[in-house]
């Protein structure tokens, strides 16, 4: 058989398609010069699959779906403390290029929105040899998994017209958000606007956000947890400029569009989805784009406040092994966060005082959160301190070295089965 996914894709562009709403983006010369209709849409998993239809080959430029990316290199390189002393996190409720500053800091009011794209451009750390842009370009093609480039025609072409940033850029330097000649910054973030990408290299992209800031098919790790939480929050909150709160009822995914016609969402630990469609709407997003994220999200369940139950099911089985049926195992499975360690410690609060050998096999278990770890270790301290005997079975290695710290002696990597053997 073959999954339905590719088929689904192919349906949704095609319901989608007859919408022909939106213009072209015509205050950048070059954009006005695409073929409209091109269509495209990418959906990747947390384990590096693509799936896309249309003209998934296309390329188009990034323009606003590069600034997250800029944020969070400027994050990883410099960290979260400098970069929120020249950048805030709050909604502007504004459009995207509104000529606009925080009230009382005199800094932009986020990172997605251009002032403070600019202001986030000009953190990324360069040498004389390579600029911000290229760096970034640099660090997307890691994120994509192949060499991405600059589109120098659209470039050149943005640079012509780009009056209102520059606007923005000089506002910046006059208030010493930014340090430097505004002219060089405002060049950059454009370039970094210019980088060409397909829907597939999006989804390639977002794939690496969903799945914590490893990239799925190479394994290698991209972006910390705590910068990838922090984009994908910006871009929940402001992503979608002053349409943002519309989207978070509607869509429900984290989200970033650019005027070129491509919108980037990513579903944490789910899916990272791409769309392609050159018209765009008032607020700069496209209007086919909009439809399917709406569409899918709605048909898919990918709503992120739809939350699955999965608190109901870390208790895999719990029942006596051994000879003489002496050995308490619990089986666990799903993913330990807050939630889920808390069911399991109000179980094992049931457990009397005594001399009992209690086994915690993880095997089942997807993923330990640090809080999964550290709530799992302290109720094994409180069993051992009501005398019991207490082994952590996790034959798969689920368990960091950080996660484990002193609490090693409980371990044991063998399978539960090969590790009962000893009581039967
Ligand atoms: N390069 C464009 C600009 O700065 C990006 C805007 C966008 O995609 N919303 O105006």
């Amino acid at each position: 058989m073959q999954t339905p996914v590719p088929d689904y894709l192919k349906h949704v562009l095609s319901q989608c398609q007859r919408n022909t709403d939106g213009q072209l983006a015509d205050y950048i010369p070059e954009l006005a010069a695409v073929d409209p209709d091109k269509f495209a849409l990418a959906l990747s998993t947390v384990d590096g699959t693509i799936y896309s239809t249309g003209d998934d080959e296309v390329e188009f430029t990034m323009q606003s779906m590069s600034k997250p990316f800029a944020y969070a290199l400027a994050l990883q390189k410099v960290g979260l403390t400098k970069v929120m002393e020249k950048v805030g996190v709050e909604p502007s409720g504004e459009a995207f290029n509104q000529i606009s500053l925080e009230k009382d800091s005199n800094i932009p009011k986020n990172p997605m929105i251009n002032s403070g794209a600019i202001t986030t451009h000009s953190l990324i750390p360069y040498k004389r040899t390579v600029s911000r842009a290229e760096q970034l370009r640099r660090f997307l093609s890691g994120l994509a998994g192949r060499e991405l480039s600059f589109d120098s025609e659209v470039y050149t072409s943005e640079l012509k017209t780009a009056f209102r940033n520059r606007s923005l850029g000089y506002m910046l330097r006059t208030v010493g958000v930014l340090e430097e000649d505004p002219e060089a910054i405002v060049n950059g973030y454009i370039k970094q606007c210019s980088i060409k990408v397909t829907v597939k290299d999006l989804a390639m992209i977002a794939g690496v956000l969903a799945n914590g800031g490893i990239q799925p098919q190479t394994g290698k790790k991209l972006l910390d947890r705590s910068v990838v939480r922090q984009v994908l929050s910006v871009m929940l909150t402001c992503g979608m400029y002053d349409a943002a709160g519309d989207w978070l009822t509607t869509v429900g995914i984290p989200a970033k569009s650019g005027v070129a016609g491509g919108i980037i969402g990513v579903l944490p630990g789910q899916v990272g989805i791409a769309v392609f469609s050159p018209r765009i709407d008032e607020h700069g997003h496209s209007v086919r784009g909009v439809d399917i994220f709406e569409r899918m999200s709605r048909e898919m369940g990918l709503h992120l406040m739809e939350g699955t139950p999965s608190a109901q099911t870390i208790l895999q089985s719990c029942y006596w092994a051994g000879k003489n049926d002496d050995v308490r195992v619990y089986e666990l499975r799903g993913v330990l966060q807050f939630t889920e360690s808390e069911m399991l410690l109000r179980n094992l609060q049931e457990e009397p005082p005594g001399d009992t050998t209690i086994v915690l096999d993880l095997t089942n278990l997807t993923l330990i959160h640090d809080v999964g770890a550290r709530m799992l270790f302290e109720g094994v301290e409180r069993l051992q301190q009501d005398g019991h005997r207490v082994v952590v079975v996790d034959s798969e290695g689920l368990l960091s070295q950080t996660q484990i710290q002193k609490h090693a002696a409980v371990l044991v990597q063998e399978e539960l089965e090969r590790y009962l053997q000893q009581y039967e």
